[in-house]
């Protein structure tokens, strides 16, 4: 079996799903990160690189000089190898695994390491800004607290295709489609709630170290955010009993798309608008290939596209699909996700 992924793997996606289909191992997926100075992230990557293809390790990790984001998979019969490995690296050390809630072997088909100038893209450029000044910390407790104190404000920090699927009870859910919206907005959508505590929560933990540094730089004083994010919230629910009060699907970023936390469906069906559905697609046609949340029999109506116009077009000559290309990539691209969704009420 071919565990090697080499840097530049020129494989189409189809290809790669495909090989990894045949690497029928179970796997754990799991998630971490840490704001750790690393000095050359060049030579961390290519150390990373080489570790965890031997090990058969596949998904998509960021790394900068102010750390590590990875979401990742590991056969299960070398999870402690890679355990053991990651312990030596003076980095990682001790650093927290969110594991997934779903086992799935195909959360991720390949291993892609990328150095970038930070882990979390926030659009940040203000020297007077201290990042490290972060909130504290809230348990899965403390969270359920907030839900229910008329004098606290719960805010969603993920994006609104995130939140739209899941969130926590009365959260605030900006209507943004990347985290540099939502770091401009979010101050100036609360300013009405400056005296209130504030709790602050996204996927994983990672948004929420730098949001609630940014929003006490705003003057917001009393800013906490929820550890581990709603993948950590889930295993804490589950082994002290507490009520869950997250509703719907936590959206995840690997093949799965989502992990489901309550049992509710919140959103409906992009495409009639009127059936329940928290499945997200991607549509079928590669110019396009917008995600949508489409109910069973649209998804079967449109043939998995999202519209008809997608439908039409995937069918059309090479030569024609070129011309729509450069248009959808001109006037739709920047338009069509807001134009598809519904903004959720729940
Ligand atoms: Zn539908
Ligand atoms: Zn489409």
């Amino acid at each position: 079996m071919n565990t090697q992924t080499p840097i530049n793997d020129m494989r189409s996606r189809e290809e790669k799903r495909q090989s990894a289909l045949l690497d029928t191992r179970p796997r754990t997926t799991l998630s971490f990160y840490r704001y750790v100075q690393i000095e050359n992230p060049i030579e961390f990557r290519d150390r990373l690189l080489a570790a965890w293809s031997k090990l058969g390790c596949m998904g998509r990790i960021y790394v900068a000089h102010e750390g590590i984001n990875a979401q990742m998979n590991v056969p299960k019969e070398n999870f402690a190898a890679f355990d053991a490995w990651v312990q030596l690296q003076p980095e990682l050390v001790d650093v927290p695994y969110k594991i997934a809630v779903e086992e799935n072997n195909l959360s991720f088909y390949k291993l892609t390491i990328k150095v970038r100038p930070k882990i979390v893209a926030d659009g940040l450029d203000d020297a007077t800004f201290d990042a490290s000044n972060t909130g504290e910390y809230l348990t899965a407790a403390e969270m359920n607290e907030y839900v229910d104190n008329p004098d606290a404000l719960v805010i969603d920090m993920r994006n609104v295709y995130e939140s739209e699927i899941g969130h926590f009870k009365g959260a605030v859910t900006p209507n943004v489609d990347t985290f540099r919206e939502e770091l401009l907005i979010v101050p100036d959508l609360i300013k009405e709630h400056k005296d209130k505590k504030i709790a602050l929560y996204c996927t994983g933990g990672i948004r929420c170290e730098k949001a609630s540094a940014w929003l006490k730089h705003k003057g917001y004083t009393n800013v906490k955010h929820l550890k581990g994010g709603v993948i950590d919230y889930k295993h804490q629910v589950e082994e002290q009993g507490l009520p869950n009060m997250f509703k719907g699907k936590n959206f995840v970023f690997d093949e799965r798309l989502g992990e489901r936390i309550g049992n509710e469906v919140i959103s409906n069906c992009h495409l009639c608008r009127t059936t329940k559905s928290d499945t997200h697609h991607h549509c079928k046609n590669k110019i396009c290939y917008v995600l949508f949340l489409g109910c069973e029999s649209c998804v079967a109506k449109y043939n998995g596209y999202c519209s008809r116009w997608c439908q039409i077009t995937d069918k059309a000559p090479k030569k024609a699909k070129k011309v729509f290309a450069r248009y959808y990539n001109r006037y739709l691209k920047a338009t069509q996700f807001k134009k598809t969704r519904l903004r959720t009420v729940a």
